[in-house]
């Protein structure tokens, strides 16, 4: 449905994007996930040919954004990060207005804006001012514009951000809708949220592709790196034959060991890091060990971007 291909953009000397290739298939929900300066938003109006690239080739179901834009868009709904919305207008009166930038009149610009009123269910505040409605009810507005011409493809740039908690369960669950009939890209820099509507996960991290995978697989990266250091008195082979009978602990390393005193860092796939750090206090014990200092951490997106890009010099943003 999708092809992007060695897609670069540079802001002047800067590379936002750099080198990014990926296939999106038709009737799936993916989701951009990556920090604040991944280059998500750079990449998503690249792909709705609202931005030049510096280098690459995108095609949408077979048309190239470059040399066939109009065709190319035509394929494409688009909400962008900041939605261009009137705040003098009502929602019927934009969506009429962006219904007929697409080309759309008479009958068929009446039906489609009603109907993607009705899928966003704001048929009620059709003719209130758009600055009267909530935030909530913009992003629907700015959705319905996005299904106007009926595209096979709809991309959403943080839909969710600054919602909130009750729009935010309301947006995610259109989204869902909109996933039955098209394929949908959305944007996040929030992991539950990308895990709780998409199939599919593309990390972008300082512009790259970290990984692309189902949620699932990606949770399992991040259980893989909840670690515990803990320092015990006890020599670094001591520390190792208790270590490896230990099932639920899948890697270590010695940080460092001096008079008899082993600083260690374990990692874990287990969600429950009290019964690794009590298990580790007992088995030490019962050697006679002391284990002087304990601490646990559950790793976090960023931990899976780090683990994921490392070894990767970039500029450092923000
Ligand atoms: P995201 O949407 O993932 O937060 P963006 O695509 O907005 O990231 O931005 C990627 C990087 O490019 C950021 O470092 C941002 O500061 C930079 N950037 C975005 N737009 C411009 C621009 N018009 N000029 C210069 N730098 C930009
Ligand atoms: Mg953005």
């Amino acid at each position: 449905m999708i092809t992007v291909e060695h897609l670069t953009k540079c802001y002047g000397d800067f590379v936002a994007v750099s080198d990014l290739s990926f296939k999106i298939d038709e009737g799936h929900v993916y989701g951009f996930l990556g920090p604040n300066g991944a280059g998500k938003s750079t990449t998503m109006n690249i792909m709705t040919g609202c931005l030049s690239a510096t280098e690459g080739r995108i095609r949408i179901n077979g048309y190239d954004i470059f040399e066939e834009p109009e065709q190319a868009k035509r394929m494409i709904g688009y909400l962008p990060e900041q939605p261009p919305l009137y705040m003098n207008e009502t929602p019927a009166e934009y969506l009429r207005f962006v219904g007929e930038a697409k080309g759309l009149k008479g009958l068929q610009l009446k039906r489609q804006v009603e109907e993607a009123a009705g899928q966003t269910k704001i048929e009620h505040v059709m003719d209130r001012l758009i600055s009267t409605l909530s935030k909530g009810y913009r992003q629907r507005v700015g959705i319905a514009q996005a299904l106007l011409g009926n595209p096979r493809v709809i991309i959403l740039d943080e839909p969710t951000a600054g919602l909130d908690p009750i729009q935010i369960i309301e947006i995610r669950e259109l989204i869902r809708q909109l996933g039955e009939n098209h394929t949908v890209i959305l944007s996040s820099h929030i992991l539950s949220e990308v895990q709780a509507i998409c199939e599919k996960v593309l990390i972008i991290s300082k512009g790259k592709l970290a990984a692309f995978d189902k949620p699932e697989n990606l949770e399992k990266l991040l259980l893989a790196s909840n670690g515990i250091s803990f320092t015990v008195e006890a020599l670094k082979e001591e520390v190792e034959e208790v270590l490896g009978s230990i099932s639920l602990i899948t890697d270590w390393e010695v940080k460092t060991q001096e008079n008899e005193l082993t600083a260690v860092s374990v990692k874990t796939q287990s969600e429950n890091m009290r019964d690794i750090c009590r298990g580790l206090f007992f088995a030490f014990a019962d050697k006679n060990k002391a284990i002087l200092e304990m601490s646990s951490k559950k790793a976090n997106l960023e931990d899976v971007f780090i683990e994921l890009t490392e070894g990767e010099s970039e500029v450092d943003e923000e």
